[in-house]
């Protein structure tokens, strides 16, 4: 039985260092105003991480083109969300 981690390390990514797909739009509405940020648990390739400050990071590196982060950002729509240019994102090599 191959596990969820197996799997997900044989996807491929190109990262398409220009263009990065995902952006946070206020950075300022995620450290000061955003309570729950969720976005830094929700993530399954934790691509969002909290500083000690509260600032949160975003690396895309990774990301599974899953859209949860845009979904769960409900109060504050804080998510600039949108497909990677064709040739960049994620290669599925399961499913
Ligand atoms: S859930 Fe949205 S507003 Fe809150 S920290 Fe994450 S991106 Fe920012
Ligand atoms: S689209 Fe999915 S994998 Fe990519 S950053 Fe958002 S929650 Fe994470």
């Amino acid at each position: 039985m191959i596990k969820v981690e197996e799997k997900l390390f044989q996807n491929r990514y190109r990262v398409d260092a220009e263009h990065p797909h995902i952006n946070i739009g206020n950075p300022e509405v995620c450290q000061v105003e955003c309570k729950t940020q969720q976005c830094t648990y929700c993530c399954p390739a934790g691509c969002y991480t909290r500083e000690g400050n509260g600032r949160i990071v975003l690396i895309t590196d990774g990301c599974l083109e899953c859209g949860t982060c845009r979904i769960i950002c409900t109060e504050f729509r804080n998510v600039e969300w949108e497909y990677p240019r064709g040739g960049y994102g994620i290669l599925f090599k399961f499913g």
